[in-house]
């Protein structure tokens, strides 16, 4: 029987400017699929200080908006999915603590790290950009330092970082990531986005690292756009890399507590 995906923890909305349709197509479209579990964790706003401005994720004076609406929500559709309220969020060092506090002062269910650019963002190189060892040790010390502050619930896109050197390089530094995630109790996701777009993630070399060291995994959609909720091929190929590594998948996610 063809298996199906019935929890999603990892969908943006409008808010964070580069993805698409209201919050109610997302949830229509999940329900429709059998989703029992939709969980919206878009780009979180971020506390930079200096007038910079992101571009890819809600500004704070949105952050209001985007929880009351997905609460809203959560209400109108009791009784036919769960709505859980989160954010993707990465690991900034020097703001860190302070954004912290601004995602605690509104409900918060979890917090999916996706680390996208190494530094702070505006002083630092993306993440997908291609990089050699030094770039690579950055981006696996970076994401073990923010999976040590506990908030996060999943680790999403782990293999987001570029680098095609040796294969013993990648996964002498990719097996640091996966230890602190088993420690940290933090699932891997294999990353439907990347999947569907044909995008360097999800990574074989990596999945069959992680696989061998005993991580916990999880499918995540990554949606940016309703139709990304649909039952895809994408869907059926990251079933067939679980089969394929007899990996330890799990079909809902353990949230760790972000309130105070
Ligand atoms: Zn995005
Ligand atoms: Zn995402």
């Amino acid at each position: 029987m063809e298996r199906r995906l019935t929890a999603n923890y990892h969908t943006h909305t409008k808010y964070c400017r580069h993805a698409s349709g209201e919050i109610v197509d997302y949830i229509e479209t999940a329900i429709g699929q059998g989703y029992s579990v939709l969980g919206f964790s878009d780009h979180s706003p971020y506390l930079f200080r200096d007038g910079y401005r992101s571009f890819f994720r809600m500004y704070p004076e949105q952050q209001e908006e985007y929880v009351t609406e997905v609460l809203r929500c959560r209400e109108k559709y009791k009784g036919q999915i769960e709505i859980p309220l989160g954010y993707e969020m990465e690991y900034y060092p020097r703001h860190f603590e302070e954004t912290l506090k601004l995602i605690r002062r509104f409900p918060c269910d979890y917090l999916v790290l996706g680390q996208h650019f190494l530094g702070n963002e505006y002083d630092g190189d993306y993440s997908g950009d291609r990089g050699g060892e030094v770039k690579l040790m950055q981006y696996v010390d970076q994401i073990r330092e923010g999976l040590d502050t506990g908030v996060y619930s999943c680790l999403a896109h782990p293999e987001l970082i570029n680098f095609d050197g040796p294969r013993e390089v990648y996964e002498e530094h990719m097996s640091r990531l996966i230890l602190k995630a088993i420690e940290t109790e933090t699932p891997l996701e294999i990353n439907l986005r990347g999947q569907k777009y044909g995008n360097r993630y999800p990574d074989e070399r990596f999945i069959a690292l992680a696989a061998r060291m005993g991580a916990k995994f999880v499918i995540g959609v990554d949606a940016h756009e309703p139709s990304d909720l649909e039952h895809g091929r994408e869907y059926g190929e990251a079933f067939a890399y679980a089969e394929k590594y007899s990996l330890d998948l799990l079909d809902r996610l353990p949230l760790k507590t972000v309130s105070l």
